[in-house]
């Protein structure tokens, strides 16, 4: 990947802003459980960091998505999860479809502020009964006039708490699973900022890790949305969606790779200094040599998650390396986060060592946005190994 000035400057840009307004805030966050999503938004569109890749007309930068994959990447630079995740949703999880097949009007009212950090949005795709098998999701859009009137609801929404606006998928028809789903903007509070009609936050969800990002449950009875809302084409929501969730993946293992290599690194300054029978920890061979693996390990990460960008900006069907990528960075993350932890010894269970965040949050990444064996199952898709499946090369 050839890198140019404006790459460069993109990166310095951001990790500029993450050193003064982020990283001196992540532990009050990380231990209230929510951090100020509305601000650190408005910084972060301020400075054009929201719509790397989106069209100028509606406030992005309109640059190509190698821009969007360096944001991801240096995201890692956050000393915790919760807040870049939180930022990875507002860029490449919920608004990639509105960009790509919205309607101007939408895009006006949804895209724009979004890039702008004026409102914080989320995605609603998984639900109580469906999260790996997103096609057999049960909420509905039903046609009432000029309106669609969606009634269900959607389990564990990053964002949830703060959030203005859904991009939700929902059932538009009754035909087969994979056509009858349609994406649609669904706002969810009104000017006052109070949560419309119907729309209710079930609860603030409690997790194990990942705790400065809020997370909800929703329940929707009659909710209406105006049908020019609808993202692209009715019945073409799940296709939508997977294309979707392509920068979704990538986004996930992009990310990954600088918060890893910090781990790694600390844990070697803090073996190197802790002695143990005479000698430091780091000394002993099996310490110091597991180092080198889990560095050549982030370094692959790093060379195939670029690949699959660059497979991307050839306009090439960049799935079946999404995927891989994904499924190396689930697997990564704990096998760094548990091979460090121990080096660090009681110190590593304590709260206050960062690599104790490390191990709670990397744990996320092998379940959510496809869990390591969708990723498998695509991969194997892909390979033509998967039974029952055609070979789609
Ligand atoms: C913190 C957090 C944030 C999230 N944010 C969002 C969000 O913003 N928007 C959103 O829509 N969703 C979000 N999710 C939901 C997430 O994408 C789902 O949890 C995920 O897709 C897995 O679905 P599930 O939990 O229903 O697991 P299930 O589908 O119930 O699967 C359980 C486990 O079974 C295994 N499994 C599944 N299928 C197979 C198979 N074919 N073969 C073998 N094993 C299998 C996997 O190991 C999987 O982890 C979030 C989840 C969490 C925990």
């Amino acid at each position: 990947m050839q890198f140019t000035a404006e790459h460069d400057q993109i990166r310095s840009t951001l990790k500029r802003f993450i050193d003064q307004e982020i990283n001196p805030h992540v532990d009050k966050w990380e231990e209230e459980g929510i951090f100020p999503a509305h601000d650190v938004f408005k910084g972060l569109g301020d400075l054009g960091l929201l719509g790397v890749n989106k069209p100028v007309e509606y406030g992005g930068l309109g640059l190509d998505w190698s821009y969007s994959a360096v944001v991801a990447e240096t995201l890692g630079h956050i000393n915790c999860g919760g807040v870049p995740m939180a930022i990875g949703v507002q860029t490449d999880m919920a608004t990639p479809a509105l960009a790509r097949y919205g309607s101007d009007a939408a895009k006006d009212d949804f895209l724009r502020p979004s890039i702008a950090g004026d409102y914080v949005a989320c995605l609603g795709v998984s639900e109580i009964g469906s999260g790996s098998d997103v096609a057999s999701i049960k909420t509905t859009a039903k046609k009432d006039g000029d309106d669609y009137v969606i009634n269900g609801g959607k389990m564990w929404t990053t964002n949830g708490v703060q959030v203005y606006w859904m991009c939700l998928l929902a059932n538009t028809s009754d035909d087969q699973a994979h056509k009858n789903k349609t994406l649609i903007c669904l706002p969810l509070r009104d000017e006052s900022g109070k949560h419309r009609k119907g729309v209710e936050v079930a609860r603030k969800l409690d997790k194990l890790g990942m705790r400065s990002s809020d997370t909800a449950q929703f329940f929707f009875e009659d909710v209406r949305a105006p049908q020019r809302y609808r993202i692209g084409e009715e019945g073409a929501g799940f296709m939508y969606q997977m294309v979707q969730f392509q920068e979704e993946r990538l986004w996930g293992a992009l990310s990954s790779i600088v918060g890893m290599e910090g781990t790694v690194v600390e844990t070697i300054e803090y073996t190197r200094q802790r002695k143990a029978f005479g000698q430091s920890i780091l000394d002993n061979q099996v310490v110091h040599f597991r180092m080198a693996e889990l560095m050549t390990e982030i370094e692959a990460l790093r060379a195939l998650s670029w690949q699959a960008v660059e497979h991307m900006m050839a306009g090439e069907d960049a799935t079946r390396l999404a995927s891989m990528a994904k499924l190396k960075c689930g697997r990564l993350l704990r096998e760094v986060a548990d091979s460090c932890i121990q080096y660090w010894g009681g110190m590593g269970y304590m709260e206050e060592t960062p690599v104790a965040r490390a191990y709670r949050d990397g744990r996320l990444a092998s379940i959510a946005g496809g869990a390591d064996e969708v990723m498998l199952s695509i991969i194997c898709k892909y390979m033509g190994t998967l039974p029952g499946r055609s070979n789609r090369k």
